[in-house]
């Protein structure tokens, strides 16, 4: 298991992205600007989390860190 977390700012594309707080991230963002999601399987697991959590928001995964699940 692995822990992520959700960036509360948006990115430029508007986009909130999630970030692997386990293995760490250049571009994780601030403490006080994370959100955490808790430990899930995959990046996948952690998006699909995200989205049901925040059904308003556009949720990516981080091109860095979460590959797997960066889309646009
Ligand atoms: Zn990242």
């Amino acid at each position: 298991m692995q822990k992520f977390v959700i960036n509360k700012n948006q990115q430029s594309n508007g986009d909130h992205e999630i970030h692997n707080a386990t293995t760490g991230c250049v571009f994780m963002p601030n403490p006080e600007n994370q959100i955490n999601l808790g430990y899930h399987n995959s990046c996948k697991e952690a998006v699909s989390y995200a989205k049901k959590q925040y059904s308003d928001s556009r949720i990516n995964g981080c091109y860095y860190c979460c590959r797997a699940c960066h889309t646009s």
